[in-house]
């Protein structure tokens, strides 16, 4: 799809100049601007005036905090424009000390200040350090006011499956108060035939059954564009593509009859199997295991196996495609499905925040009062309080005082309203990302930065496009749809679980969120420049540009089933993440030429009073492994005698 040139009268059509939720940021620019009050927007709207880059936030408790906003990546460009050797002689001194720092409040920093709170002795006390206006790195959500009614949707990490229970996984759920492990899901409303709908955003993405939809549009010729609704069930007759192309996708995803031994998946991880993966690219694989083309693999199947690791399977190990099954064998549950907290993962950042520090949430401990209720961010950061989350901060140096393996303390400096401030922890967990930590520590031991240099990260724009109602999908019959071309890979409506839904039922009227994902992939190049280039082509591209090529994409796939852009979007908010998914190249889980995997070199020997937590240190991006690591990293400090743990976790 080539992208929309901007034209005043084309915009206009697609609903650019509409006064919905996500143009109140403009409006109230232009006002604030011009210093003009025309008493049509609130000084709370005019407080919300955003830049033409970031654009709307929503509402509610993230309406600040849409993925890395303008004014996150100004902060963070202090790291990337200067180097702090020492602690500048204009930085404050908060004079505190603290027993641990966290850097980064994502899950994994999260988690390891409930368990460090939870195992340390009496009296230890904990600081977390994150540089977005709240809590929840990727595990965020956004809020839209749809006629009325609030919908929530995620920002980045979305679903989970249901741990096996007795495990470290299913106990930590507990823990936080989420014992239930499944949630409840809006049914059903309306007079209309029901079609079967996603408990999570990935679900139809999966089965891609009788009510799912392929389109084909100009790179294929077809103008218009055409559907294929039921792709597989019609074994792609009638799909614009070649029969070498059917064949192939036909073997890919319904079994290859012709395949004389089927490989060996892994058993666990670590086995023969799963080294003998990790030295091949998923590409090459999947070409192998399915008899099928390198341009088969790039036109049609990256984002669906390579899309959770932001690129596709031509840069990624080939053990990406079975590494979160390995590491979890024994979670999900059939009859249950996939389960999503109405705003994803965030579900799990605002219960661990709540139970490290109660008051911090409206309400009870329950999963729908923690889901609905405010975030009360004067209760974060109260002096006294044994666990301290503390926002809009941004780590710039984390440096043992003396050598690493005599200090008694760590120096933190961090920025925050645009100063330089710090003070000292006994222990860190760098909880942020190798992309980080191997700017802010001062004295990484050459073993450590060379690990930290093999996690490349690639960008991720995660589009949500609010709809007054989905009818434009149900009258094709479908509820989830695939396209090769343009802006993103898919949607899919979803129903929404009750602890978050404005209604318990939902059918082809009711408004909702449809989420784009747009990855950026440069197949053939290596690693670290498609990493770079995506960065490059998503940073500079505004806000008005996005929703441009959004709502044209969408009124080109579906104009002919009765939508309008103009009338049927009702907010339009980005979420984008400069580093959003972690990209395991070969070797990345295991090593090669004789050295040790860098994840292992994080994992198994932090030193001084540093440890590493975050999910990347898998190589499986999920939120179980956010919990593990951190778990793994606060039995380190607790291990090597730095901290005293005394209390049971
Ligand atoms: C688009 C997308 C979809 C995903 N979907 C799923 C899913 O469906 N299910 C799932 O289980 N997982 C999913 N994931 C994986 C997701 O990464 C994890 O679930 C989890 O949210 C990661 O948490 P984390 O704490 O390890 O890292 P992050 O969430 O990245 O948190 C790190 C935090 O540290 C902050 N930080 C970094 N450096 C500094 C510094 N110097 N100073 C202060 N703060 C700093 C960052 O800004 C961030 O807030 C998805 C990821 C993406 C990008």
């Amino acid at each position: 799809m080539t992208p929309p040139r901007p034209d005043d009268r084309s915009d206009r059509l697609l609903g650019l100049g509409e006064r919905i939720c996500r143009r109140d940021f403009l409006n109230a620019a232009r006002l604030a601007a011009g210093g003009v009050l025309l008493g049509r927007l609130s000084p709370r709207e005019l407080l919300a005036a955003r830049d033409d880059w970031t654009g709307y936030g929503g509402v509610g408790d993230y309406h600040e905090s849409n993925g890395n906003t303008r004014a996150v990546i100004d902060a963070a460009h202090v790291l990337r424009d200067r180097r702090f050797d020492g602690i500048p002689e204009d930085a404050v001194d908060t004079g505190e000390v603290f027993d641990l720092v966290v850097v980064g409040g994502g899950l994994s920093g999260l988690a390891a200040a409930l368990l460090f709170d939870r195992q340390g002795a009496a009296g230890l006390t904990c600081l977390v350090l994150d540089d977005h206006p709240i809590f929840g790195g990727e595990a965020k959500r956004n809020e839209f006011i749809v006629d009325g009614q609030r919908l929530m949707a995620h920002q980045g990490s979305a679903f989970f499956p249901v741990p096996h229970q007795g495990g470290f996984v299913s106990r930590f759920y507990d823990h936080i108060g989420f014992d239930r492990h499944r949630l409840e899901y809006q049914s059903w409303g309306g007079p209309d035939p029901e079609i079967p709908l996603s408990q999570t955003s990935y679900d139809m993405l999966g089965r891609q059954g009788a009510t799912y939809g392929f389109y084909f549009g100009a790179r294929f010729g077809q103008r218009p564009g055409l559907w294929l609704v039921d792709p597989w069930g019609k074994r792609l007759e009638g799909a614009p593509i070649s029969e070498q192309a059917r064949a192939e996708l036909l073997r890919w995803r319904l079994g290859d009859p012709g395949q004389t031994a089927p490989d060996a998946a892994p058993a666990y991880e670590g086995d023969p199997a799963s080294r003998r993966l990790d030295t091949l690219t998923l590409e090459d694989h999947l070409m192998a295991r399915h008899r099928i083309s390198r341009e088969t693999v790039r036109s049609f199947l990256s984002p669906v196996t390579g899309g959770g690791y932001g690129l596709g399977p031509d840069a990624l190990s080939a053990y990406c495609g079975y590494a979160a099954e390995v590491q979890h064998p024994l979670d999900g549950d059939e009859e249950a499905g996939g389960q999503m907290f109405p705003g994803g993962n965030a579900g799990f950042a605002r219960m661990i925040v709540k139970t490290l520090i109660p008051g911090s949430i409206d309400g009870p401990r329950t999963v729908e009062a923690v889901c609905r209720n405010r975030v009360r961010f004067e209760t974060l950061d109260r002096p006294g309080q044994r666990a301290r989350i503390r926002l809009r901060s941004l780590a710039v140096r984390v440096s043992h005082e003396g050598p690493p393996e005599r200090s008694g303390y760590v120096s933190v400096a961090y920025a925050r309203g645009g100063r330089l401030h710090h003070l000292k922890a006994r222990a860190v967990v760098l909880a942020g990302g190798c992309w980080t930590a191997k700017r802010i520590v001062t004295d990484l031991p050459p073993a450590h930065r060379r690990a930290c240099e093999s996690f490349h990260r690639s960008p991720c724009l995660m589009a949500n496009v609010a709809v007054r109602n989905w009818r434009f999908l149900y009258r094709m019959g479908i509820s989830g749809c695939r396209w090769f071309e343009g802006l993103g890979n898919y949607l899919e409506v979803r129903k929404l679980a009750t602890a978050g839904a404005p209604s318990p039922t939902i059918g082809p009227d009711s408004p909702t969120v449809l989420t784009l994902k747009v990855l950026y992939s440069h197949p053939g190049l290596p690693v670290e420049v498609q990493g770079s280039r995506g960065r490059d082509e998503m940073m500079s591209t505004s806000f008005r540009d996005y929703e441009r090529r959004i709502r044209a994409q969408l009124q080109e796939m579906f104009a002919r089933s009765g939508f309008d852009a103009r009338r049927d979007v009702a907010g339009i908010v980005l979420n984008r993440w400069g580093h959003a998914y972690v990209n395991p190249q070969p070797g990345f889980f295991f090593g090669s030429n004789d050295r040790p995997a860098p994840r292992e070199v994080l994992r198994q020997d932090p030193f001084g009073r540093l440890v590493f937590a975050n999910t990347e240190l898998a190589g499986a991006m999920d939120q179980r492994n956010c919990f593990l690591e951190a778990d793994r990293a606060i039995r380190q400090l607790f291990d090597r005698g730095v901290l005293a743990g005394s209390r049971s976790g």
